[in-house]
């Protein structure tokens, strides 16, 4: 009966390794054609000056086209990262953002455009060359691109990093820290790394209108940043008072549901964002 039990353990054990498993082989098979077939594509996210109160940027966010539906980053990303195949989607991404921000320049000159850089990614040693040689080949100026790393990635390998920085801002392109204030936010960082941009991250924004601690948090790091001269976006406002609040702190830079959700290039010129600005007093 014992070894019956075992033999059953083991059989239990062994089904619940091998789905996942399983799953997981049949996913990243499926990944590394996606990139041959087209499956992957970009949202934009627009980003508003409060002062300006117009657009001034949007930020580039994959998605994977499966059947239809369009399948969010979270499912898919660790697993490029995991695999080494966020790489090459890297680079698809830059070049394809950066293609389409030269055909927005004609509509909206000076329009900016952020990408998000993953900590697989610096290992490259040529990424900051090659980023160069694609606003290169658009004819756009370095400073239109932003590349945004999250404080984890420019922790994981310190000296490599600032290697990548360093050759991207001999470029003129901008560093923005995504998601501050979740990870390790050492002063030391923004002396070492001296980023152009800090993004506050939405678990602080978000719930600024009920929440005055986290209110205050965000109004210190606006504060900070100004006498740094880094440039602040609050990322995840989703209420009018939020977005007010933000334009009494003096914000420079807003993006969130409120304004406007992610979309497809074609709808870019539709978005509402810049109505709602005017409705909050953030203008000089
Ligand atoms: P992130 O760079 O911090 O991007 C912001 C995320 O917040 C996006 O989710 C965006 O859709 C969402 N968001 C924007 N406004 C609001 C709001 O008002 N409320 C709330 N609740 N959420 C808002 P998304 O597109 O699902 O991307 C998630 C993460 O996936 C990104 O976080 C980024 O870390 C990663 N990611 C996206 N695209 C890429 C890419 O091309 N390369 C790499 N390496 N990572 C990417
Ligand atoms: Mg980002
Ligand atoms: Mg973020
Ligand atoms: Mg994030």
């Amino acid at each position: 009966a014992a070894k019956q039990a075992g033999r059953d353990n083991y059989r239990l054990y062994s089904t619940t390794l091998s789905g996942p498993t399983l799953e997981r082989v049949r996913m990243e098979n499926r990944l590394r054609t996606a990139l041959a077939n087209n499956e992957f594509l970009l949202v934009y996210q627009p980003k508003f000056s409060l002062n300006a109160q117009r657009m001034v940027g949007v930020e580039a966010l994959i998605r994977w086209s499966q059947d239809g539906r369009l399948i969010p980053p979270c499912d898919f990303v660790p697993l490029l990262e995991d695999t080494g195949l966020i790489r090459q989607v890297g680079r698809w991404v830059a070049s394809t953002a950066l293609m389409q921000l030269k055909a927005w320049q004609a509509l909206w000159p000076g329009l900016t455009m952020a990408i998000n850089v993953s900590a697989v990614q610096l290992d490259e040693a040529d990424l900051a060359d090659f980023f160069a040689g694609e606003l290169n080949r658009y004819g756009l100026a370095g400073a239109l691109l932003e590349v945004e790393l999250t404080e984890g990635a420019l922790l994981r390998d310190p000296e490599q990093a600032l290697a990548f920085v360093n050759g991207m801002r001999s470029k003129g392109i901008r560093l923005a820290v995504d998601d501050f204030g979740t990870g390790y936010s050492s002063l030391s960082h923004l002396k070492d790394f001296a980023p152009e941009v800090l993004k506050l991250d939405k678990s602080f924004v978000q719930p600024m209108a009920s929440d005055t601690r986290s209110a205050k948090l965000v109004e210190g790091v606006i504060a900070l940043a100004q006498g740094l001269a880094i440039e602040v976006v609050a990322e995840g406002v989703e209420d009018e008072k939020a977005l007010a609040l933000l334009a009494k702190m003096r914000c420079d830079t807003v993006q969130g549901f409120y304004l406007s959700e992610p979309v497809l290039a074609s709808a870019l010129s539709s978005t509402q964002g810049a109505a709602r600005l005017s409705a909050v007093s953030g203008g000089a």
